[in-house]
């Protein structure tokens, strides 16, 4: 016989797979002896068996509701049907990963003619029997039977119309009975059949609501994007039924037990008193924040505190509550692991680690690339910020700041989000139909709702930009406008949301660009810690590599000199440069650009602050830098004073086939050995004078590119050194340099064993030794990478995940080579695949010292570093 169903006090959080994770959770929690109501759970696989096998409940399975609900019965001696003391239920999804309000929950469930009779006798209240009554007939009505919600709530608006009423809380026993029997007609009219009175019957029939609710199409979309298997299915939890109904000593509500926007210590959180569960996240009434719980009933708020902080402690994580008190006694009704944001994510687990409740290799371990990608995206600048006036706002509930134009449907913003624009999607409230339109868009605002609200939960949990209840904004989704104050937000209004502020601007305002949060200096030092390779910068701009030392890096692995000549009047420079007829026009461009590239060093070094700084000589692919078609000769002629004839002669005659296999790098040290004795007394002489200038010492590192033979190399270190010596002597100067190269072609690995004779240190270029190794061009490549990556001969694209076969195997090769000749050879590596986490899990082992890679790539290239150093 299979088991289909466990009581909480069989299972435990580790059977997340089997009791979903809101079943194992009620399972761990109720064998820590915390207040959980009583109950069972029928398991994923009986959700399976049952999607699986033509939608049928099996005899088997019912056997085991059944002796379970036996078992409840005995627990709590309540039983279904009984006019005295009768057994109510809730009945709510929950599968292995938590996809809030995506599938279907009864509550009050053994509600029927007769036991409403008992439980307003039981409990003194007949209207809050009714209330009760008439919430089962509706969500059994609507998540069960299928009928429109609206049907239902239509009746109470008409009910309180003709009383004059305006609240919920303000309609009598009297008209909840009414409201009954007006549902009840509901069933009769719209489905031909009565509401079912067994309470058996009810049960069943909501089992397989919520099982066959594992594939409603809101759930679908919300697996699509969380990239959840769809062979999971649900668990289906039946619990005993606690009401926070029940006057002014019971209330429910939904805590974290930590800031989840900001991370913050403290619980965080709703509730409302005298309300069920879904009163709280559907957002219809204003809930209270947590903390005026502890005014109001002081007992019970110590209590919650203390059970998350527990919770916490066990769980290792930051936990959402849900809870209800009943009649000043307080109920558990779930835990699981809190949705946070980025910036929350991080602080949290650095304020665990701190607190003692995680050590540092957990810390290190646990961090998600995504949350720390997602730290760094910017905000608005905040100067520009300053200047602004909001014209409306609202509870912050998700940080981050976006700009987009309005659109007030989901449809809506998908297809203008098709349409290539960025997109702010504005609703009263969203619910999970909107999941789709949410994630397409940068922000998302709401005029009602609270920070629990289906709005900023959702938004949080993705990342998105969100401010909900927006109090004085007044949403027309049908006449696709809103109203604030007299102001008119169309369709298409371009507008700036501030989820951190909660406040909104019309109009674009700009964005910051670097961010470094506390957490993140705090994370370097400890990952500083474990990763013994070390993470530099490819980064030549004084902006770019103080945003590189701002994320971590150690030093500049990669400052290329010939991005430094893509400015106008410095092209004009090297035009003329390349141009050139003869040895003295060289020499005389050369001094004007030497001026120039020696103040770009010193910007560059104070930039960098005596942190290591490898500059490579230049390596321009000469296409990049010659006057293209005839228009471009005449007016590089006229700027220049030379005949049109001549520099188109002399373009054609630079003109390859294949720029990117041809005149770069060494090979114009070996034609030109004065540029590159230019660019060396440049270095050497910026770093004098930085040295002379502040109290820390530059040791350059020159890096010669594109380096294919030990003879070639020797030739252009000999006459670059013979130039650096004459300097230093005539400044009468000492300063330690050193030179090394990159290894970028095939051959350069071959016979890397006699490059290492002449060179100081190696730098693998892997976007050209995969380039070369592959025989892929780089520039040509996406068509064809595409296309095996389409039909799974690639698993990954080489130029972004390193080729461990081939380049890999390259790389072993060049650096064993190199290390015979010195055991002391420093090697990084800086083409682009360099910082990817599946590079750095093969590059760990290989021997390498460091990783140069872009600013923003740093702190996730330090951080899987590090996790792979403490997996070892
Ligand atoms: C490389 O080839 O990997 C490299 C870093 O140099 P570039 O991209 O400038 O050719
Ligand atoms: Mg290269």
């Amino acid at each position: 016989m299979n088991r289909w169903v466990y009581l909480f006090s069989e299972g435990s959080k580790e059977q997340r797979d089997l009791l979903g994770g809101k079943g194992a959770n009620l399972a761990e929690m109720t064998k820590l002896g915390l207040p959980v109501p009583t109950g069972f759970t029928v398991t994923t696989e009986a959700c399976l068996h049952y999607l699986n096998h033509g939608n049928q409940l099996i005899a088997e399975m019912k056997e085991q509701v059944m002796t379970a609900v036996e078992k409840l019965s005995l627990k709590t001696g309540k039983r279904f049907n009984d006019l005295e003391n009768p057994l109510l239920v809730s009945v709510r999804s929950g599968s292995k990963f938590s996809m809030p309000g995506m599938m279907d929950t009864v509550l009050n469930l053994g509600l029927n003619d007769q036991t409403v009779v008992a439980l307003a006798s039981n409990s003194q209240n007949e209207r809050f029997a009714y209330d009760c009554y008439r919430r089962l007939l509706q969500m059994f009505g609507n998540v069960v039977m299928g009928l429109d919600n609206n049907e239902f709530e239509n009746r109470i608006t008409a009910l309180k119309k003709v009383n004059g009423l305006n609240f919920d809380n303000e309609l009598t026993a009297d008209h909840w009975k009414q409201i009954v029997s007006e549902y009840k007609e509901i069933y009769r009219k719209q489905l031909k059949r009565e509401f079912p009175q067994d309470p058996i019957e009810q049960l069943y029939l909501a089992i397989e609501a919520v099982f066959g609710s594992w594939n409603n199409q809101r759930a679908k979309t919300y697996r699509r994007l969380h990239d959840i298997s769809d062979d999971l299915g649900t668990a289906v939890n039946i619990q005993e039924m606690v009401f926070g109904n029940f006057g002014d000593s019971s209330g429910t509500g939904v805590v974290f037990s930590r800031n989840p926007s900001l991370g913050d210590p403290g619980l965080f959180g709703e509730y409302l008193i005298n309300a069920q569960g879904e009163d709280v996240v559907a957002g219809v009434r204003t809930p209270k924040p947590i903390q005026v719980l502890a005014d109001e009933l002081p007992e019970q708020f110590q209590q919650l505190k203390e059970i998350c902080e527990n919770l916490e402690k066990h769980y290792h994580d930051m936990q959402d509550v849900e809870f209800t008190i009943e009649r000043e006694k307080l109920f558990i009704l779930q835990t699981r692991s809190g949705k946070r944001t980025s910036k929350a994510a991080l602080k949290i687990l650095l304020d665990f680690y701190n607190e003692g409740i995680i050590d540092e290799n957990e810390l290190v371990n646990r961090i998600e690339a995504k949350d720390l990608e997602a730290a760094l995206h910017p905000n608005f600048d905040a100067d520009s910020l300053k200047k602004r006036v909001s014209f409306l706002s609202g509870l912050a509930a998700s940080p981050g700041a976006a700009t987009g134009a309005v659109y007030f449907t989901a449809e809506a913003a998908t297809e203008a989000k098709a349409r290539g624009e960025q997109v702010i999607l504005v609703r009263e409230e969203t619910s999970p139909e909107d999941i789709e339109g949410i994630a397409v868009s940068e922000a998302v605002i709401t005029s009602r709702g609270g920070m629990t609200s289906h709005a900023a939960v959702v938004a949080r949990g993705m990342g998105i930009c969100s401010v909900v209840g927006c109090e004085r904004l007044d949403v027309s989704e049908t006449e696709k406008r809103a109203t604030v104050a007299g102001e008119t937000i169309e369709e298409g209004t371009i507008l700036s949301v501030d989820g951190s502020t909660g406040k909104i601007y019309f109009g674009e305002i700009p964005m910051e660009e670097v961010t470094n949060t506390v957490a993140l200096d705090d994370l370097h030092a400890i990952w500083d810690r474990h990763a013994r390779i070390k993470v530099r910068a490819n980064a030549e701009t004084p902006k770019d590599i103080q945003t590189g030392m701002a994320l971590g890096a150690v030093g500049i692995g990669l400052a290329r000199t010939e991005h430094m000549f893509f400015e106008k009047s410095r092209l004009l420079k090297f035009r003329q440069l390349i141009l050139a007829d003869s040895l003295d026009e060289r020499l005389a461009v050369l001094k004007e650009l030497k001026a120039v590239q020696k103040q770009d060093f010193k910007f560059m070094y104070e930039a960098a602050q005596g942190k290591a700084t490898t500059i490579r000589l230049l390596d321009p692919p000469l296409h990049e830098f010659l006057p293209k078609g005839a228009d471009e000769c005449r007016e590089v002629a006229k700027d220049l004073g030379k005949t049109f004839n001549e520099v188109k002669r002399k373009t054609d005659n630079l003109a390859e086939v294949n720029p990117m296999l041809g005149f770069r790098g060494l090979r114009l040290g070996v034609a030109y050995p004065e540029i590159y004795q230019m660019q060396a007394e440049a270095i050497i002489e910026a770093a004098c004078e930085v040295t002379q200038e502040n109290d820390f010492v530059i040791q350059p590192e020159i890096m010669i590119p594109f380096t294919i033979d030990a003879q070639e190399f020797a030739r252009v270190r000999s006459a670059i050194e013979t130039a650096i010596q004459a300097s230093l002597e005539k400044q009468q100067l000492v300063l330690a340099y050193q030179i090394g190269t990159m290894i970028e072609i095939p051959r350069a690995c071959f016979v890397a064993e006699e490059i290492a004779e002449y060179a100081d240190f190696f730098s693998f270029g892997t976007n050209d030794l995969t380039q070369m190794a592959l025989g892929l061009s780089r520039d040509d490549s996406p068509r064809i990478i595409t296309q095996y990556l389409d039909s799974g001969i690639f698993a990954d694209d080489p130029f972004q995940v390193l080729d461990e076969a081939g380049v890999g195997a390259l790389m072993k090769l060049a650096i064993e080579g190199g290390r015979k000749t010195n055991p002391q050879l420093k090697i990084g590596i800086c083409g682009e695949a360099a910082a990817h986490p599946k590079s750095i899990a093969f590059l760990k082992d290989l021997g390498i010292d460091y990783i140069s890679c872009s600013p923003f790539r740093i702190p996730q290239a330090k951080m899987t570093l590090a996790q792979a150093a403490l997996k070892m």
